[in-house]
């Protein structure tokens, strides 16, 4: 708290989870501390990522895989990767992509506010199907045949938004496009855990997967992982690093960069936006092996505790357990968004899920609450559901 005050800004209990709008979760100690330490020495960056990729390569099992300021940067650097190559001119020239395959081929359902990093690298999005079983008319989304009638000479890749309601199944969407040669990039951002998801999507024969580090990862909040195709990373570093140095000084690590192939080295590229600093790589990494070392069963009961120790609180009438991989309290009131504008604007300050507030329906989201906030939280729940 100490250092807000300074700042002059509450915290915030928040219920609503990993979002970024409410500064995603809290790091565990461990991971602080490997942060804290980082910051205290200077590495040279492209080896930092080097390291990193041999990391996340193991955990994913992809053939390499960076560190990124989150999954939308990671969607913003495979993009670019899959318009630029290997070739440095073409880096040099993003967003312009004059003569460059500049079209990204989505489902018109996955379509989403994240897309605009996609945009960012200068291709154009051609929507694919029509959300029939979205807009509750039907039961059809985009298919197969669809992805491929759009993809074309121009198509850079077919980028894919991870879900469990995504249709056509990613397997699908593989087969259509390296039938054509064009790379899928996997926006799977929030979906850990479980930490099977982690290796699923490369499996399914994804070049590239983009996840968020500040989610369930438990990284910090603008971190991410890009990881894939050994020459699509190349390519995705390659346009993220500072690269203010001479070709015959340049001796970046042979495990992630191959010098060799490239005819010359590009200016700070697209992707230079999204620097992405030591302590985050660091805290990222060891957040992401103690991910992997805990299991989603012995997650599921921290979080399972959390909701039955509010419940109890509660009482048992005020909300129901909606169990899964993060179980939920679910509460229904008679004015959801109401109550939502009160629990904010308390004190102190409560934040819960609100999509679905409309409905009637406040979500409490475990992953992000402290325990030592329970007692506060049920409070302030009692007061303004009376
Ligand atoms: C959260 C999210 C992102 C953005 O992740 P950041 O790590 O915050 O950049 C992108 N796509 C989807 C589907 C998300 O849920």
């Amino acid at each position: 708290m100490g250092i807000y005050d300074d700042l002059g800004v509450r915290t915030i209990i928040n219920a609503k989870g990993p979002s970024t709008r409410v500064s995603g979760g809290f790091l565990t100690p461990e991971v602080s501390r490997a942060m804290a330490e980082a910051a205290t020495y200077c590495v040279d960056m492209a080896e930092l990522q080097a390291g990193a990729s041999r990391i996340i390569a193991d955990v994913t099992g992809a053939e390499a895989g960076i560190v990124t300021s989150g999954a939308a940067a990671g969607l913003l650097l495979g993009t670019a990767a899959c318009i630029a190559g290997l070739d440095p001119g073409r880096m040099a020239r993003l967003p312009d992509t004059t003569g460059m395959k500049n079209e990204v081929v989505m489902v018109r359902s996955q379509r989403n506010f994240y897309d605009h990093a996609v945009r960012a690298t200068g291709v154009r999005i051609v929507e694919v199907g029509l959300p029939d079983r979205v807009a509750g008319a039907g039961v059809r989304d985009a298919e197969g045949w669809e992805i491929a009638d759009a993809i074309n000479p121009s198509t850079a890749a077919v980028v894919y938004v991870a879900s469990g309601s995504a249709r056509p199944a990613l397997d699908e969407v593989v087969r259509v496009a390296h039938g054509r040669n064009v790379p899928v990039l996997v926006d799977a951002a929030a979906q850990l855990p479980p930490a099977a998801n982690l290796k699923r999507f490369i499996a399914a024969g994804a070049d590239l997967v983009a996840y968020s580090g500040g989610k369930a990862i438990g990284g910090p909040q603008g971190s991410g992982i890009l990881c894939g195709r050994r020459d699509l990373i190349m390519s995705a570093i390659l346009q993220n690093l500072d690269l203010d140095i001479e070709w015959n000084q340049w001796a970046p690590p042979p495990s992630l960069i191959d010098k060799d192939v490239l005819v010359g080295i590009p200016p700070h590229g697209i992707g230079r936006t999204c620097k992405v600093g030591k302590e985050t790589i660091v805290g990222l990494l060891v957040a992401l092996k103690r991910f992997v070392a805990e299991s989603d069963e012995a997650r599921r009961a921290i979080y399972k505790a959390r909701v039955e120790r509010l419940a109890a609180q509660l009482g048992g009438t005020r909300g129901a357990i909606r169990d899964g991989l993060v179980p939920k309290l679910v509460i229904e009131v008679a004015d959801g968004v109401a109550a939502c504008l009160r629990l904010q604007n308390g004190v102190p300050s409560v934040h819960v899920d609100p999509s679905r507030a409309a409905e009637g329906t406040l979500v409490i989201n475990p992953v992000c609450l402290r325990d030592d906030e329970l007692d506060a939280l049920a409070k302030r729940l009692r007061e303004v559901l009376g």
